[in-house]
C-alpha cells in the first residue's frame, strides 16, 4: 500500500496534503491507498478521500469526539476503518471500538515529522494489543527500519509503514527487500 499522511497544521505543526492532492495520485498509483488523517476535523475529509478510491482510512483517537460514529461513516463510504493512537495515549480508549475496526495504526513516534527515533515502550504496547486484539492488522508507523522491523512483527505487528527507510534510500527496491527480510526474521522468532 501507499500510506499518505495527511497533515493540517493544528493537530500537528506540519502542512502537508489533502483529499485533491489524494485523488490526483489515485489516478496514477499502481496499489491501494491508506490514509492516515493527521487532522482536528477528520469527519470532514472522509467523503472526499471516499470519492477518490482510498482503501484505507485512519482516524486519531484524539481527534474524535464521536469515535464510532466516525469509523461507521468510513465503513458506510466503503473503506476499511482504522483507528491510529498517538505514543502518549493508552489503548482503553479504543477497547470499545476494536468489533468496528479493520485496523489499528500504532503511533511509534510523536506524528508530524518524519525520520524520529522509534519510541521503544512501543514495542509492550504492540505486545498488550496483540492479546486482545485476535488476527485484527495492527500497523505501526514511525522509525520503522531494518533494525526495528524484526522487534514489531514479534511483538504482533502485520503492516510496517516506513518513509525514511525507503524513501531516504538511493536504491529503494533493496531498502524494501531489507525490510523484508527483517521483517520475515521477527516472524520467526
Ligand atoms: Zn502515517
Amino acid at each position: 500500500m501507499l500510506h499518505l499522511d495527511l497533515m493540517d497544521g493544528h493537530f500537528v505543526p506540519n502542512l502537508t496534503f489533502g483529499p485533491p492532492v489524494v485523488a490526483a495520485l489515485a489516478e496514477t498509483a499502481t496499489v491501494p491507498l491508506d490514509a492516515h488523517l493527521m487532522v482536528t476535523d477528520p469527519d470532514a475529509l472522509v467523503p472526499d478521500l471516499a470519492k477518490a478510491g482510498v482503501r484505507r482510512t485512519a482516524v486519531h483517537v484524539e481527534t474524535c469526539d464521536h469515535l464510532h460514529r466516525t469509523l461507521a461513516r468510513i465503513r458506510d463510504l466503503g473503506m476499511q476503518p482504522g483507528v491510529a493512537i498517538n505514543p502518549a495515549t493508552s489503548l482503553v480508549l479504543i477497547e470499545d471500538v476494536i468489533e468496528e475496526l479493520d485496523f489499528v495504526l500504532i503511533m511509534s513516534v510523536n506524528p508530524g515529522f518524519g525520520g524520529q527515533a522509534f519510541i521503544e515502550s512501543s514495542l509492550a504496547k504492540i505486545r498488550r494489543l496483540r492479546q486482545t486484539a485476535g488476527d485484527l492488522d495492527i500497523s505501526v508507523d514511525g522509525g520503522v527500519d531494518p533494525h526495528t522491523a524484526g522487534p514489531l512483527v514479534a511483538a504482533g505487528a502485520t503492516t510496517l509503514i516506513a518513509g525514511s527507510a525507503i524513501f531516504g534510500e538511493t536504491d529503494r527496491a533493496r531498502a524494501v527487500a531489507k525490510l523484508r527480510s527483517a521483517a520475515r526474521q521477527g516472524n520467526d522468532s
